[in-house]
């Protein structure tokens, strides 16, 4: 049954225009609203903004009975209930916002099929009087949105989601949708896995985000980097300039950076969970309100808010996950124009995030995991491929050809025979004893006989002075290179030690060849100035 019924499809439609308003389906809107109206289960996958709200809301009004929703974020259902209500659709929500009298009415008219759609969040859903209930009443879907709350491999796990599975149990006659705009293999796998979805129709929509170029840079001065990244393409400073955000990592360095950004006569506001209700909506309504602001941001910044004019995300920290990475930079250039994803990392945001890992009080199975995350971010980081496709074949799509819209595309970076280097570093992080961070490590390989190395009796050892060759610089790089790839690792303290890996062992042993990218020398503060 993979042609729509051209009847139900003229109805679809019908619907999309008279109630909603639009002219036509956006692909592949149509071939769901159609699969669910006939019956069908489907997992949906589509980027954020994709529109899949219609591909529920539609079949619940073409099939008898009410739309159940689940939806985890009771705070904008009534946001959602009250723009259906304005296009004239039965609409109500259940949650916890609403008194024990006002719930019973809305249970009525659900039971009485008096509704077209209703809203749920989960853990009420679950409650044994609410699922007799349910089979009571004329139900024409169930629709589970943010169907990725199911997963622990996601960043959004909600135990309560786990129970969702009972639905196909209970209902088997009625359709199931589960939607989401995050994609990758593991989620998909879980959502299938718990909400008995193995029959479903799966609706994959490309994530690409063809207007937003994708850059990632090595961090040297990272504030003056910014600057001149927003000056040179964003107009900073300027009556013209652009609206963007810039994530960092900590409140801290929020504060610092949205302080001097202002120094240089930008207009810059901090925006994080330390700050109070007020200072924080007062940073959202300008970003919002005004053109040109930038934000400077922890990750609580964004959510729900829909800017479509942002021309570019600044990252001056690593965000965690390639999940996040994909889900702030897409905060960029939702209006279809040109923006820009621009990232700078260094070795030491390596070590600060391997040490927050091994630090972290979760249990070893999540640890594992988000390590596994951060390892995929680090390879997209250090990737000499195209960005894009790195990007889309972490959600599991594939990208024919390089974008032509990222740098390495633009700049395809040059790779030298690290191999012998990399014998050179790594074996003196062995005969150091694994203890030593990337300074010490560059003074063994440079041969300087500074205290700490005399004192530790470093001078002594075959590796001293064998990496004259390289620059402070050059080293540096081979080492977050070989962190990122994971031939090297951090202790869990926090000294910044960096500790070679069981990978390390092919290296040093001779049996493993290693490339790396060659570092391009960032231009001198004497070239920038000429530039201008
Ligand atoms: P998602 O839930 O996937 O993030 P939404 O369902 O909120 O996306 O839809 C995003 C925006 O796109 C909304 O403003 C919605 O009204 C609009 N939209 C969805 N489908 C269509 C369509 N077929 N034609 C025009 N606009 C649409
Ligand atoms: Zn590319």
């Amino acid at each position: 049954p993979t042609l729509p019924d051209p009847a139900l499809l003229g109805e679809a439609q019908n619907i999309l225009k008279t109630v909603f308003g639009y002219d036509a389906f956006r692909a592949p809107q149509d071939g769901i609203v159609t699969h669910l109206a006939a019956g069908g289960n489907a997992l949906v996958l589509m980027p954020t903004g994709g529109g899949k709200s219609l591909c529920y809301q539609i079949p619940s009004l073409l099939r008898r009975g009410v739309g159940v929703v689940v939806s985890p974020l009771i705070a904008l259902m009534k946001d959602q209930v009250d723009a259906l209500r304005e296009n004239g659709v039965r609409a109500e929500y259940l949650n916890s916002s609403l008194s024990g009298p006002q719930a019973r009415e809305v249970e009525r008219s659900l039971e009485r099929g008096d509704l077209d759609l209703v809203y749920v969040a989960p853990e009420r859903l679950l409650q044994p009087y609410m699922l007799d209930l349910l089979e009571r009443s004329p139900v024409a879907l169930f629709a589970i949105d943010e169907a990725h709350c199911v997963s622990q491999w996601g960043h959004d796990f909600r135990p309560e989601y786990q129970g969702l599975g009972v639905l196909a149990e209970r209902f088997p006659q009625v359709p199931r949708a589960a939607l989401t705009a995050t994609a990758d293999d593991r989620t998909r796998a879980d959502i299938v896995r718990v909400l008995a979805l193995e029959d479903a129709r799966q609706f994959l929509s490309s994530f690409d985000r063809p207007n937003i170029q994708y850059r990632v840079g090595h961090k040297a001065s990272p504030k003056t980097q910014l600057l001149d990244f927003i000056r040179a393409e964003h107009a900073a400073g300027t009556p013209e300039a652009d609206a963007g955000i810039v994530y960092c990592l900590s409140r801290k360095s929020v504060e610092e950076t949205a302080q001097w950004l202002t120094a240089q006569g930008i207009q810059a506001l901090p925006y994080h969970a330390g700050l109070t209700v007020r200072e924080r909506e007062y940073a959202q309504e300008r970003f919002i309100r005004e053109e040109g602001v930038i934000v400077v941001a922890t990750v609580a910044f964004g959510m729900g808010i829909d800017k479509p004019n942002v021309r570019f995300v600044a990252h001056l920290d690593l965000p965690k996950s390639m999940e996040g990475y994909y889900q702030e930079t897409g905060r960029a250039g939702r209006d279809g124009l040109p923006a820009t994803a621009w990232m700078v990392y260094g070795l030491s945001d390596v070590v600060n995030m391997r040490r927050m890992l091994a630090q972290s009080a979760a249990p070893e199975h999540i640890r594992r995991m988000e390590s596994q995350k951060l390892d995929a971010l680090l390879a997209y980081c250090e990737t000499p491929r195209c960005r894009r496709q790195t990007l889309l074949s972490y959600f599991g799509e594939t990208y024919p050809q390089p974008c032509g819209n990222c740098d390495t595309c633009r700049t395809p970076p040059e790779t030298w025979d690290a191999t012998r280097a990399a014998q050179m570093v790594l074996s003196a992080v062995v005969r150091t004893g694994n203890r030593f961070g990337a300074g010490h490590l560059i003074d063994v390989l440079h041969g300087n006989e500074t205290e700490r190395v005399l004192g530790l009796g470093h001078h002594a050892l075959p590796t001293f002075g064998v990496g004259k060759d390289l620059s402070d610089k050059q080293w540096k790089g081979v080492l977050r290179q070989l962190a990122a790839l994971g031939y090297l690792t951090t202790d869990a303290e926090g000294h910044g030690s960096l500790i070679a890996t069981q990978q390390a062992r092919a290296v040093l042993k001779g049996e493993e060849t290693l490339r790396l990218r060659t570092e391009a020398e960032p231009p001198s503060r004497e070239e920038r100035r000429q530039k201008r």
